[in-house]
């Protein structure tokens, strides 16, 4: 069976995107996952198929109704599917590369891309939908969102990267940023390849290596070594 991922969207003209392209696109070819656009409106109300409406308690914009969004995710999940369903928020908890791994390792997922000011919360609890953000800034809508995130799972399944494209040393994958790559020429506007790297000498490079990324992961994102050092801690203990 292949990872089965439903975006549940107003535009499903955005999906495959840019998604079918390159290895997400290949792996879509291949069918090692398999990819629904559901168009909300579909369950709209009244013969303008309306799915939002106005904020209870006034404001600007609109919301998006909880009976039309419930109807979509009855129609996209029959009755024992279990794959997880994530309404794509800037409320929700940060994308990371833990999270991207556990997703891929399922069936797949069903995304909910919201639009306007969002959706009705009752829908969110009445589903009890995972609310994951892709960070701390407001995007018009959940569908690029939901294109990151299944770029991010596709090229984790089995069968989709090879051993050259091979994510096991890359940024995250141990709680660090990677180090720094080089490739030819070796000298290129008056700046050297670090020698190490030309040295063949395989001890010395992976040495130089996880010293290049416990650096940049210090010296870039705290909150990350912080993290590091407490499960480095954790482990010795
Ligand atoms: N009023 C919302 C707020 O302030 O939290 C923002 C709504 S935004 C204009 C419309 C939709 O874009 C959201 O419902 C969500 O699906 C999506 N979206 C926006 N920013 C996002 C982010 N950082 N991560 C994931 N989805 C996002």
């Amino acid at each position: 069976m292949s990872w089965h991922a439903t975006c549940l969207t107003l535009f499903p003209g955005m999906f495959p995107g840019p998604l079918g392209e390159s290895l997400a696109g290949r792996a879509l070819r291949d069918r090692i996952w398999r990819l629904e656009a559901r168009d909300i409106r579909t369950h709209g109300l009244g013969r303008h198929r309306t799915v939002d409406d106005t904020p209870f308690g006034g404001g600007a914009g609109m919301v998006m109704r909880p009976d039309v969004v419930d109807a979509a995710i009855a129609e996209a999940m029959p009755e024992g599917d279990a794959r997880p369903l994530i309404y794509l928020t800037p409320r929700g908890r940060l994308l990371d590369q833990p999270l991207v791994r556990e997703l891929s390792a399922g069936p797949g997922v069903v995304l909910l891309c919201g639009r306007y000011e969002g959706v009705d919360q009752r829908v969110i609890e009445h589903r009890a939908m995972q609310e994951v953000s892709l960070g701390d800034f407001v995007l018009s809508g959940g569908e690029m969102a939901a294109l990151t995130l299944l770029d991010a799972c596709v090229r984790l399944l089995p069968g989709v990267m090879g051993a050259a494209e091979s994510g096991v040393e890359e940024s995250h994958s141990a709680g660090l940023l990677e180090y720094p790559h080089y490739t030819r020429p070796a000298e290129w506007q008056g700046r050297a390849v670090p020698p190490v790297l030309l040295s063949g000498h395989h001890a010395e490079v992976a040495r130089w290596r996880r010293g290049e990324m416990e650096a940049a992961t210090r010296e870039r994102r705290p909150d990350l070594w912080t993290r590091h050092l407490v499960a480095r801690e954790g482990a010795a203990a």
